[in-house]
């Protein structure tokens, strides 16, 4: 029983260094995840995220030969925001998702799992880990599950009985033969809020998901947002919590165990005005650290003028005719011209007529003429 004593001992370890829930896996390939995944390749519902063949994102022996068990670690992070400024006519505000509040939890959670594999080398030298958060070829979330950690609720997300869905995944894989846990059942029953609730419909059925539906993973695109997602993406700038924040086992659930996932409201929900005119410098000083901004500043500017066309913000509208005319970018002159005409007004419609005349990016002409034909269909 020596190795069930040395999972006691990483156990008791993880919770000395703040890991709120870890479980054991076995490494076998994952063999229903694998159908899944090929299941989404063949349907086109991958986000292009993805990284590694999907036998190497199914099969954790080709990543770390000799491997034996998977660890799985979970870090419960905050639901609510204290002191959240609010949204008002000429000062409205975005909202990054939750992920995406206090520091980047990539940093954090490779931390934890640093840590773990310190003390896990000093009490068997020789033990090879290699661990993931996120980024990496396995699924979080199918070794989660197959750990214990969670069950996988049909909005795609590992819930605990402990923390709901709101946690942070990481895992290791590692040489060390230790026992493995139980996975626990599903529990969402006859429930379908998350798939009823969400937006867009990408929730095809419980537990399946089309990434180019979901909005989650829209804000992260660089190109133009596709016209039918414009108007569902309300003010969101990075993220979609949606299919958390209705599901039942997320209730009451707000976790603050962590100082550096503590978010600034400031951040959390930022002004959007300022973000369309930021520059590289500040919005590296100012968001730099969170993980909403590893796709740079652009994404979260597109989504920031869409945001602005929600709120019909016309105190926008001379910020927005400045990009339109100068900004040197076609995605934000032209998301700049579609917004202008959501906002409408005598004055942008001479403002998209001149940059009609200018303009010679194709995509950016027809957002110009889309903007036009909304102030016309307006004006009907
Ligand atoms: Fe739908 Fe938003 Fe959930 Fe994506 S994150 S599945 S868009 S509710
Ligand atoms: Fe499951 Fe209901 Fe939560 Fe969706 S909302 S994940 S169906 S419990």
């Amino acid at each position: 029983m020596v190795n069930a004593q040395l999972k006691s001992e990483i156990i008791a370890y993880s919770k000395s260094i703040g890991i709120d829930k870890i479980g054991f896996a076995a490494v076998d390939p994952f063999v229903l995840f694998r159908e899944r995944l090929k299941d989404q390749q063949q349907l086109g519902y991958e986000s292009g995220f993805e990284k590694g063949t999907i036998e190497e994102r199914t099969t954790p022996a080709k990543l770390l030969p000799v491997a034996k068990t998977i660890i799985s670690i979970a870090l419960a992070y905050p639901s609510r925001l204290k002191n959240a400024p609010r949204s008002v006519k000429g000062d409205r505000r975005g909202i990054f998702c939750r992920a995406s509040w206090g520091e980047d939890y990539h940093h954090i959670l490779r931390r934890k799992l640093k840590a773990l594999e310190e003390f896990i080398v000093e009490r068997v030298p020789d033990t090879r880990c290699l661990s993931m958060v996120d980024t990496g070829e396995l699924s979080d979330r199918a070794v989660a599950e197959r750990a214990g950690i969670g069950w996988s609720g049909k909005n795609c997300a590992v819930i605990t009985p402990e923390f709901g869905s709101y946690v942070y995944l990481g895992e290791m894989i590692t040489t060390l033969s230790l026992p493995v846990d139980t996975p626990i059942e599903d529990q969402c029953g006859e429930c379908n809020k998350c798939v009823d609730a969400c937006p867009t419909g990408a929730l095809v059925q419980g537990g399946q998901l089309d990434s180019n539906k979901c909005i989650a993973f829209l804000t992260q695109t660089k190109d133009f947002l596709p016209d039918q997602y414009r108007k569902k993406l309300g003010n969101r700038l990075y993220g979609c919590d949606t299919c958390q924040v209705v599901c039942p086992e997320n209730k009451g659930k707000d976790h603050h165990h962590h100082e550096e996932m503590e978010p600034d409201p400031d951040l959390a929900k930022p002004r959007l005005l300022p973000l369309l005119t930021i520059s590289n410098r500040e919005f590296k000083e100012k968001f730099g650290h969170v993980s909403g901004s590893w796709r740079g500043k652009k994404p979260i500017q597109r989504n920031a003028i869409i945001a602005l066309a929600h709120y019909k913000e016309e105190s926008a509208l001379p910020t927005l005719y400045e990009l339109l005319k100068n900004d040197p970018r076609p995605v934000i002159r032209g998301t700049a011209a579609w917004a202008i005409g959501e906002i409408g007004g005598e004055e942008s419609e001479k403002r998209l007529n001149l940059a009609l005349e200018k303009e010679d990016d194709k995509d950016a002409v027809e957002e110009i003429s889309k903007g036009l034909e909304t102030i016309y269909q307006r004006k009907k």
